[in-house]
């Protein structure tokens, strides 16, 4: 199919593109990779009167190391997170995630922008953003604004943007040393959206888990955060055991949606699976990183 006809803009700056965004509202839509964009528009499921094409707002691509965080430009590429030095040395759960999504030339294009705009329950960005406690910086004409991730997936292709909001940075905190980190998933075939994912940090101080953070994507519709699994852990002697049952209390209350791919109870074991392996590899790291 071919997108209902619509109006083209092109801006090269933040200024332009939030006061077309400001005229426009939500007769448009802004196109940043337009790996999710072009298809809702070839199939119809959007039919915006307006294109702002961001592409070329390139003071929204960057990647940059601070005292404690790294904040990332919305209109950064997947590629760029997969690949970068900085991004490597900072948070390495990030490329380790990376590879995971979609083939090389939809990362070649998509952006960390357009993947949290799109929300998209089984996308691993989302889920990295909640599992690493980002914060998520907006413009409009009104101002700036600061979206805890917690607070900005709502629902599937859900989020907390008003119409004239522009996504403009991602602002992640590194972890502490000593802090352990995986990532995993399962999808049917390379390069497809995952029919579960898994992503975890543990740190350790004396033995005993000084912070755990548990996220889910894939289960849900939107990515999760298992603070009963996080609580269980906290304070306690990381064994296998101790791991395991984190796993089981994580997926407890997981009500995952049936589809064409996969039962909703195979989705819950293999969450299930998945929170057992990372939560152990999780925790090999931070034994590493602390001897
Ligand atoms: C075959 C295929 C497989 C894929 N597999 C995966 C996968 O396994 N995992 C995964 O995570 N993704 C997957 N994707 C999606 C891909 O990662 C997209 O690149 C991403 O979801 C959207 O990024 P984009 O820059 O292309 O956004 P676009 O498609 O340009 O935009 C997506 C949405 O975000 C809005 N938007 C874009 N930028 C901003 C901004 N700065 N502020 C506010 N709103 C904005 C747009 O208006 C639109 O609603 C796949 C895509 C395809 C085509």
């Amino acid at each position: 199919m071919k997108p209902a006809p619509f109006d083209y803009r092109c801006p090269d700056s933040l200024e332009e593109t939030i006061e077309l965004l400001a005229r426009y509202g939500g007769d448009c839509k802004l196109m940043a990779g337009g790996q999710s964009l072009t298809p809702m528009l070839n199939f119809r499921v959007v039919k915006p009167e307006m294109i702002i094409d961001i592409r070329k707002v390139l003071e929204m691509d960057y990647v940059r190391q601070l005292p404690g965080f790294l904040h990332v430009g919305a209109l950064t590429r997947h590629r760029i997170l997969e690949t970068s030095p900085v991004v490597a040395a900072a948070l390495p759960i990030i490329p380790e995630t990376m590879h995971h999504v979609a083939h090389l030339a939809i990362r070649n294009r998509g952006t960390i922008g357009g993947s949290l705009s799109h929300a998209d329950p089984a996308a691993e960005l989302p889920m990295l953003s909640r599992l690493l406690d980002a914060d998520i910086q907006t413009r409009s004409v009104r101002g700036e604004r600061t979206i805890s991730a917690h607070d900005f997936f709502l629902g599937p292709l859900t989020n907390a943007l008003e119409d004239d909001e522009l996504l403009v940075r991602i602002d992640l905190p590194v972890l502490q040393p000593g802090t352990g980190w995986c990532f995993m998933e399962h999808a049917r075939r390379a390069g497809d959206f995952a029919l579960a994912a898994v992503g975890a940090v543990v740190r350790i101080e004396d033995g005993i888990v000084a912070e755990a953070r548990v996220a889910m994507m894939g289960v849900g519709d939107t990515p999760l955060r298992c603070p009963d699994a996080e609580e269980a852990l906290l304070g306690q002697a990381p064994s296998d055991a101790q791991l395991d049952q984190a796993a089981r209390v994580a997926c407890a209350s997981l009500e995952p949606r049936q589809d064409l791919h996969a039962s909703a109870e195979y989705r819950k074991h293999l969450a299930q699976v998945l929170a057992r392996r990372v939560l152990r590899m999780a925790r090999g790291r931070a034994k590493e990183t602390t001897t």
